[in-house]
């Protein structure tokens, strides 16, 4: 049998997990030791041995990337293809549920999902519709408020009321976003949860359906999992159900989204048959990685304790790179990677890593001007651009004319004479009727409710969607994105604009067609191809991106790092009040998350590792100063090389010390590391400076000329 042959390459507490009998089975371990490794080999030993059949198993784990690489791997694992085996994250699978059993939850059957930046504008305009400023109560608070809610499985009747006039408010927007959610057929993140926990509750003979079938259950990651994730799996897994689960409670990084490591200690109150196997050998990292991750983690209290040891090499020392500002820290990473492509290693081994997406920005422009092909995940995704979202709201409504926000985004773009009255006048009138926006629109022709030129250009609209809709109905999926995106103007739209901005907007919308070319669908029993692709790209979190297929840099937030490796990680930003951030160090369960953020970004590291950070920053238009973050400090010194920009100063100048607070040159008041203004080239840094006196020169980096040498006797240059 293949699976054996595969299981000798496995240590013996490995092999035992997953050749274990027991119905219910925890692996707790540290990052690297193997855990995703035993899930997969577990489900190839499962359907090799016939203990179950491929259907029989469900998989779930953290991000869709993650899923799909479990499907790969169990692919390879296995000598046939395991049609039929649900692997997927909590949203992905809870998706499927509610595709296959709208009726049953009283949805309607082309009901889509709403992003998070969906969710925000509704929630925006049912603050409106009830009368609340949003200048009294950020609709972003409000938005937060009812995720928390439904993490916790706690819908808006259910809130206790509170006699706190804010929480009372909160409360009526949850209870008012319900009914908007459902009038326009629209499910958000937790609502899928919600919902797929509320069919088994309120469907029994559904559950016991599933629970005869899902005789396997396996979850990955089980330390982020939240409260409602944990209900619907507990009540999954019945009498005869076997539930593995892994996790490390050191890796616990979304307890501000409502995940409880506790759920860790409480699987085993709840099971108490539990088998317990702790793996303790890494095969990621090399020593100097794993010392350093091992030294930070060591800080933190009440860890249900592990160490990890390794049999690798030491390797190299870890980098902390120490830059002047942003610029000069996103220069070095990409003169570093650069390097490393020159000594022929690939792109696809290279990640780097911050804590907040605002960085990206800027490490993004170095690699544009160095030319290294990057792919970001996270931040303004893909799907999240303008001209895509427009497609993709055509699509949307091409499924669902009930869903309010798409129709919203569309009905007047491009432009087609539908002005900001009209569209009131048509909300006013769904919101009377209780009905949604396509239905207020066909009343509002019928019944002549709108200025003559107004309700030709509705009733034109209507027709558009309708259109479209009979068009595409035999196509294939990349056929109908193609022609929503010609027949609906929208690309006209973009060929009139001029510029490399439109041609890019043009491009994008290409690359949405080469997607759904790409898209295939493993749902097809119970989903429309046309659903399935909208529920992915919804659920999608920015892993997906333009150019997936090529050879490139990633680029992502530490976050959305767990449970993936490379070979090259840098790790950016390494400052106080950003990481740890500032939001979160003031409290100690705030600072320990972020510690296990960077035990979770360290960890990441299979060869070396560099950290990075800059003595101001300037972000979201401020600039700042802050010191090295404590946890480089909570590395042993050691393991660790500094190493600072090696400018070419002359006599005057010392090249040790801080190296930033230097006077380059008397007389002209600029330093290194500052802003100055050049009359022609404008805003720009000073990176380096060389000679002194009449031949004292500097590099300045212009934002947008690039970086010039400059005689500063006649640079007239000031400080900023
Ligand atoms: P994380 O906590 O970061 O999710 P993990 O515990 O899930 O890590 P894996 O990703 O499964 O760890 O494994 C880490 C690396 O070690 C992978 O490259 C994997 O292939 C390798 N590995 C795991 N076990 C063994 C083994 N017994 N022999 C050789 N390599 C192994
Ligand atoms: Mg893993």
């Amino acid at each position: 049998m293949q699976i054996l042959e595969q299981l000798v390459q496995l240590n013996s507490p490995q092999q035992q997990a997953v050749k274990s009998d027991r119905q219910h089975l925890l692996v707790l371990a540290g990052a690297g030791s193997g855990k995703t490794r035993v899930l997969t080999h577990r489900i190839a030993w499962l359907v090799e041995t016939g203990l179950a059949s491929p259907n029989g198993i469900l998989a779930v784990t953290f991000t869709n990337k993650a899923a799909r690489e479990m499907r790969q791997r169990v692919e390879e694992l296995l000598p046939f293809n395991p049609r039929g085996m649900w692997i997927g994250t909590f949203h992905g699978l809870a998706h499927r549920l509610l595709k296959a059993h709208w009726k049953a939850l009283k949805l309607p059957e082309g009901f889509q999902v709403l992003d998070s930046d969906d969710q925000l504008r509704l929630v925006k305009r049912v603050m409106t519709d009830i009368g609340i400023n949003d200048e009294t109560l950020q609709p972003k608070t409000a938005q937060w408020y009812i995720n928390e809610q439904k993490d916790e499985g706690r819908r808006a009747a259910h809130v206790m009321e509170s006699s706190d006039p804010f929480d009372t408010t909160l409360r009526k927007i949850y209870l008012a976003y319900e009914q908007a959610c459902e009038r326009s057929g629209v499910v958000d993140f937790g609502e899928l949860l919600l919902r797929a926990h509320e069919l088994w509750l309120n469907h029994p003979p559904i559950l016991e359906h599933y629970q005869q079938r899902f005789r396997y259950v396996l979850v990955d990651e089980f330390q982020d999992i939240n409260t409602i994730q944990y209900a619907w799996l507990r009540v999954l897994c019945g009498q005869q159900s076997h539930l593995t689960v892994v996790g490390d409670d050191d890796q616990s990084i979304y307890g501000w989204r409502g995940a409880k490591v506790e759920n860790i200690q409480q699987f085993s109150k709840d099971y108490p048959d539990t088998e317990i196997i702790r793996l303790e050998q890494n095969y990621r990292s090399t020593a100097t990685i794993l010392k350093a991750a091992n030294a930070v983690i060591d800080n933190n209290s009440g860890r249900l304790g592990k160490e990890l040891w390794t049999t690798g090499e030491e390797g190299d020392p870890i980098d902390v790179y120490a830059a002047f500002n942003e610029i000069d820290e996103a220069r070095y990473l990409a003169e570093q990677i650069e390097q490393l492509l020159e000594q022929g290693e690939n792109a696809l081994d290279m990640a780097i890593l911050y804590r907040s997406n605002a960085q990206s920005r800027v490490l993004e422009e170095a690699l544009i001007q160095a030319r290294i092909p990057y792919r970001i995940y996270g931040g303004l995704r893909f799907y999240e651009r303008q001209e895509v979202k427009n497609v993709l709201a055509y699509m949307r409504l091409i499924a669902n004319r009930f869903d309010d926000a798409a129709m919203e985004r569309i009905i007047n773009v491009p432009t087609r004479a539908i002005g900001g009255k009209t569209v009131e006048t048509l909300r006013a009138i769904a919101r009377e009727q209780g009905c949604a926006l396509w239905q207020a629109a066909g009343l509002a022709v019928h019944n002549k409710l709108l200025p003559g030129r107004a309700s030709n250009a509705v009733q034109a609209f209507i027709e558009l969607i309708d259109e479209l809709n009979q068009e595409t109905a035999e196509m294939e999926l990349h056929e109908l994105t193609q022609h929503v995106i010609d027949a609906s103007g929208l690309k006209e739209h973009h060929q009139k604009e001029k510029g490399e901005k439109a041609r890019a907007r043009l491009e994008n919308m290409q690359e949405l067609v080469s997607a759904t070319r790409n898209f295939n669908t493993e749902q097809e029993d119970v989903v429309s191809p046309l659903d399935a692709f909208l529920a992915e790209v919804s659920l999608d979190a920015g892993e997906r991106q333009a150019d997936d297929s090529k050879d490139s840099v990633s680029l992502m937030t530490l976050h959305s790092a767990k449970g993936l490796e490379f070979p090259y990680v840098f790790i950016a930003g390494m400052e106080e009040s950003l990481f740890p951030h500032k939001m979160s160090m003031d409290e100690p369960t705030g600072l320990e998350e972020e510690r296990r953020l960077c035990y979770v970004g360290i960890t990441r590291a299979m060869r070396k590792l560099t950290l990075s950070y800059a003595e101001s920053r300037r972000m979201f238009g401020n600039e700042t100063f802050n010191r090295p973050s404590r946890f480089i400090r909570e590395i042993p010194a050691p393991l660790l090389k500094e190493i600072r920009l090696k400018s070419t100063l002359g006599s005057g100048f010392s090249s040790g010390g801080s190296g930033f607070k230097e006077e380059v040159a008397s007389g002209y008041g600029i330093q290194l590391g500052q802003r100055v203004m050049h009359p022609f080239f404008g805003e720009g840094i000073v990176l380096a400076a060389s000679g002194n006196g009449a031949n004292a020169s500097v590099t300045v980096e212009f934002e947008s000329e690039g970086t010039k040498e400059l005689m500063l006797q006649y640079a007239k240059l000031s400080a900023l």
